[in-house]
């Protein structure tokens, strides 16, 4: 493998083959294992992006390759691959320990390749991370691609000028933080070239190093973002408007126009028919953003499943555009305590005017309307969590079968450069990790409470009882319901047993840190806190030959 630039993915934990981690919960609802071997869709971004100014790029998700070959040395892959220049995403809190660890190995095997770290996480925590020796640079804000752009056209120089590369923090003598000074106002710069992305993810080699997570095969979902920043100030979240103009120097959201998105998803349709994961809400852009894209996919007669994501209820006009196209809807109103969702500075409004967007989503013949929950917020208490049990029983006896709920610890971490991390003690939070090393360490925990790093209304041993406790019975609802078979059932509430046993049993014998919890605690795979039926969008395997074929056609005719 040689390339320019090689973008590198690590594990959560770099010794979680050792190690084994007893975390299930922790990923229970997105699409990676405990491990977190899904790469930010930055790295997509990025390599099209050199890919279109002349540069190699390929992408590496050490984490998979980690995963499937639990006793492969990885000093042997890194060592057959070459490169300019390593990146390696810390765009999530969790990879604080892997991406170390991986950049260290980088860098005793290749000691004369530079490693550039960048993410939004990287982002706060610059300065600690260019202290480390296998760290040469750090590129903050949330766009790397220009910044890596000029990065590789100094490296390419005798005497490269550093100081040319915007947003840039690096080591000269000193450490030299070139400031944010590129934030770019759009995002129609940055394509997904489905030529150039199917090409890269059906090259010969290696094919699933360049997977964006384990399961792809069985359940791809394309992402595809329409705004970098948010209008939101959710307390908790590592990706509002506070963040975004603290940390990123971005004043307001940059928005991909509905032009650019049609052609993304014109691209997208003519390879693979997979579900589109539309990120972040589309009615920040105003009603006339989302007017347009919906009467451009119907004109367009683009014929792809997509998932919407909402950050409050949308209009009832909203869901009338959406009926012809084949959508599922997905809000986290994260409590379901109007007073909680308050304090945690969710947007304002009622479960009435939940309830009443469902009956909309519904009535525009919405596939499937997915609700999210999530246990540790600030001001929840365990009578909220009984309330709503009560509040999800209601709405599954009156909605049917096409509404989801989903029920998940806030975990790991409390997301650094959040209003409440920047502001614990306003918001009664007792902050357990304050630096990356803090977070390092954390990830060396095999039990999911000590990896927590934060307690709020709720202690760490609470969040981990009250969520076996409330998925337990989450369950049972789901089977009265129907949304889960008796089979589902069955095997959703041993996974949950067995999790909680392996994390009774770490607790038990915390003295003894050798024991190995692998006879108990559920593989890495296992989805703890829903069944992946729920969790994904039908089935789009890509395994489904037609879609092989044509993929592979396309391919051979380039
Ligand atoms: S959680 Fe809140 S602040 Fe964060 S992206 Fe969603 S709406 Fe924006």
């Amino acid at each position: 493998m040689k390339a320019d630039l090689l973008l590198l993915h690590a594990p959560s934990s770099w010794s979680f083959r050792e190690n084994t981690p007893s975390w299930g919960p922790v990923s229970g609802v997105i699409p990676s294992t405990p491990v977190f071997e899904m790469y930010p869709m930055g790295f997509v971004s990025i390599a099209e992006y050199l890919h279109r100014h002349g540069y190699k790029v390929d992408i590496a998700n050490i984490a998979i390759w980690m995963l499937d070959h639990p006793k492969t040395n990885v000093a042997r892959l890194i060592s057959s691959m070459k490169a300019k220049l390593f990146g390696i995403d810390l765009h999530w809190m969790v990879h604080a320990n892997g991406s170390i660890e991986l950049a260290k190995l980088c860098k005793k095997i290749h000691p004369q390749t530079k490693i550039v770290f960048g993410g939004l996480s990287s982002t706060y925590f610059a300065d600690e991370l260019i202290q480390e020796d296998a760290v040469d640079f750090v590129i903050k804000g949330d766009s790397a691609e220009l910044p890596i752009l000029r990065l590789l056209q100094e490296l390419e120089k005798t005497k490269p000028k550093y100081s040319n590369v915007p947003n840039l923090v690096y080591r000269d003598q000193t450490i030299v933080d070139n400031g944010i000074t590129y934030v770019p106002e759009t995002l129609d710069d940055f394509n997904l070239d489905f030529k150039y992305i199917v090409k890269m993810l059906t090259s010969v080699r290696g094919l699933k190093l360049r997977f964006p997570y384990r399961d792809y095969m069985k359940h791809p979902l394309l992402a595809l973002f329409t705004v970098k920043g948010c209008t939101n100030n959710c307390i908790l979240c590592g990706g509002s408007k506070y963040f975004y103009k603290t940390y990123c120097k971005r004043t307001k959201p940059a928005y991909r126009s509905v032009e650019q998105v049609i052609k993304d998803l014109l691209a997208i349709e003519s390879y693979v028919k997979l579900p589109v994961f539309m990120v972040n809400d589309l009615q920040q852009a105003g009603a006339d953003y989302w007017r347009e894209l919906f009467t451009q996919i119907k004109t367009e007669k683009i014929d792809l499943p997509f998932a919407f994501e909402l950050f409050s209820p949308a209009p009832k006009e909203f869901f009338e555009q959406i009926s012809g196209i084949t959508a599922t809807v997905q809000i986290s109103p994260d409590s379901w305590s109007e007073k909680t969702r308050e304090l945690n500075g969710k947007p304002a409004y009622s479960n009435a005017a939940l309830e009443k967007n469902i009956t909309y989503a519904l009535d525009g013949e919405v596939e499937k309307f997915d609700i999210y929950y999530m246990i540790g917020l600030v001001g929840q208490a365990q009578q909220e969590l009984e309330d709503t049990l009560s509040y999800i029983d209601q709405n599954l006896a009156t909605f049917g079968e096409k509404l989801h709920f989903f029920i998940a610890p806030m975990a790991p971490f409390l997301d650094p450069g959040s209003i409440a991390y920047d502001n614990p003690e306003k918001y009664g939070i007792t902050k357990l990790c304050s630096s990356v090393k803090d977070h390092y360490q954390a990830l060396t925990n095999r039990s999911w409470k000590n990896l927590l790093s934060y307690e709020s209304t709720l202690s760490r041993e609470e969040i981990v009882q009250y969520t076996y406790d409330t998925v337990d019975r989450l369950f049972d609802i789901k089977v009265t319901h129907g949304h889960l078979s008796q089979k589902e059932y069955t095997i959703q509430k041993d996974l949950l047993l067995r999790s909680k046993e392996s994390y009774q049993r770490l607790e038990r014998e915390e003295s003894q840190p050798d024991i190995s919890v692998a006879d108990v605690a559920p593989g890495l795979d296992a989805p703890i806190l829903t069944t992946n039926s729920e969790l994904y969008f039908g089935d789009y395997s890509i395994l489904n030959f037609r879609s092989l074929l044509r993929l592979i056609r396309r391919k051979l005719s380039r």
